[in-house]
């Protein structure tokens, strides 16, 4: 098994390699992915850091290249860069700009890829399926190349995409890494957690963000890491925002802009239900349930004291509820 993930780990490289080669060295990667790249503002110096790929418009080129090559059909499939068909093989990839998945140490471990169309009805990304060597529920996009500034800035900034990593790192912000779609695991924050204490959710500013802002904050606080979320304009993502804003402004709408947790949910407070009491309440409740998923006690007593002050409600009935709640999970 352990040379069965090693021949997994060398089919992936190699195709790194190839998609990295094809979309700089061909005249169809160039034509194609390149000026795809750099239409989204992405510099040579920024494609080559994040070793991105362009893999060609055809059914199998990759994959004969592969094999050619001698490397096994067994393990081109069970990567998922291959599809085996009725005894035909296809790239998964055919015709996709390419995002290669790395661990923390730098190996690769899949691929995202995406369609260069904006046609609605192909899937906009398609992922490396669940293999031996990839488990996207514990890989984070970007953290090989972020790990370090992480532990230097004390500060992970969380973001849902490839892209929002690759613009951020390209605007000189290096300590920046992606859940890549899927909703944000425990595994994936114990990865941060390693590094840092501190995260600033940086979500896309739009519904689908907004929910998972929210959802990860409680998620966060249960792994004693402290959290920060940032919401961006309305139909902006970090991407987007980061391409059209110059380096300083950038940084101080981050400062600016990151609140704390307890401020972010008053603020949606402010936005839903400035009049509405029964939505007060409930955005209070659910306030409390943050709280107490904080695990050290001297914190959860001082987001109370926070939480009292900013809704103008008795610190004992917050912490009356806090207790309540704390017993049904005994
Ligand atoms: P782009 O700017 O290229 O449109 P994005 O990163 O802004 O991409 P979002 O729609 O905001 O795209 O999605 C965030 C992330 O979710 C993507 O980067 C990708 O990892 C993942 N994702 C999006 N759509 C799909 C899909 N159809 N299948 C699988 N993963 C997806
Ligand atoms: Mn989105
Ligand atoms: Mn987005
Ligand atoms: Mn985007």
């Amino acid at each position: 098994v352990a040379n069965e993930k090693e021949s997994m780990y060398l089919v992936s490289e190699f195709a790194n390699k190839f998609l990295n080669h094809t979309l700089l060295e061909t005249d169809e990667g160039k034509a194609i992915g390149l000026t795809y790249f750099k239409e989204r503002g992405f510099t040579l110096e920024i494609i080559k850091k994040f070793s991105l790929g362009y893999s060609p418009n055809s059914w199998d080129a990759f994959t004969k290249e592969a094999l050619g090559k001698g490397y096994k059909l067994e393990f081109l499939e069970k990567t998922g860069l291959t599809i085996v068909k009725e005894d035909k093989q296809f790239d998964r990839f055919k015709g996709r700009v390419m995002f290669p998945i790395q661990s923390m140490s730098g190996r690769v471990l899949g691929f995202g890829g995406r369609i260069l169309t904006n046609d609605k009805k192909a899937a906009k990304y398609v992922n490396s399926p669940e293999s031996e060597i990839y488990h996207k529920s514990k890989v984070l996009y970007g953290i090989y190349h972020a790990k370090q500034a992480i532990a230097k800035q004390d500060n992970c900034y969380l973001v849902e995409g490839y892209t929002d990593v690759i613009q951020f790192n390209q605007a000189g912000i290096e300590n920046v890494v992606a859940s890549s779609g899927t909703a944000l695991t425990p595994d994936q924050i114990r990865l941060i957690s390693r590094l840092t204490k501190n995260i600033t959710v940086l979500f896309d500013g739009d519904a689908a963000g907004l929910r998972a802002s929210i959802r990860g904050i409680d998620l966060i606080l249960e792994a004693g890491v402290n959290v920060r979320v940032c919401a961006f304009p309305d139909g902006e993502d970090p991407d987007s925002f980061a391409k059209k804003t110059p380096y300083d402004k950038l940084v101080l709408f981050l400062e600016e802009n990151a609140k704390d947790f307890i401020q972010f949910k008053a603020s949606l407070l402010m936005k839903e239900a400035k009049n509405d009491p029964i939505k007060k309440a409930d955005l209070i409740r659910d306030m409390v349930i943050s709280i107490s998923k904080i695990p050290d006690r001297i914190k959860r007593e001082v987001y109370l004291q926070e939480c009292s002050r900013i809704m103008d409600i008795s610190e004992e009935v917050l912490f009356n509820t806090l207790a309540q709640l704390d017993k049904k999970e005994l």
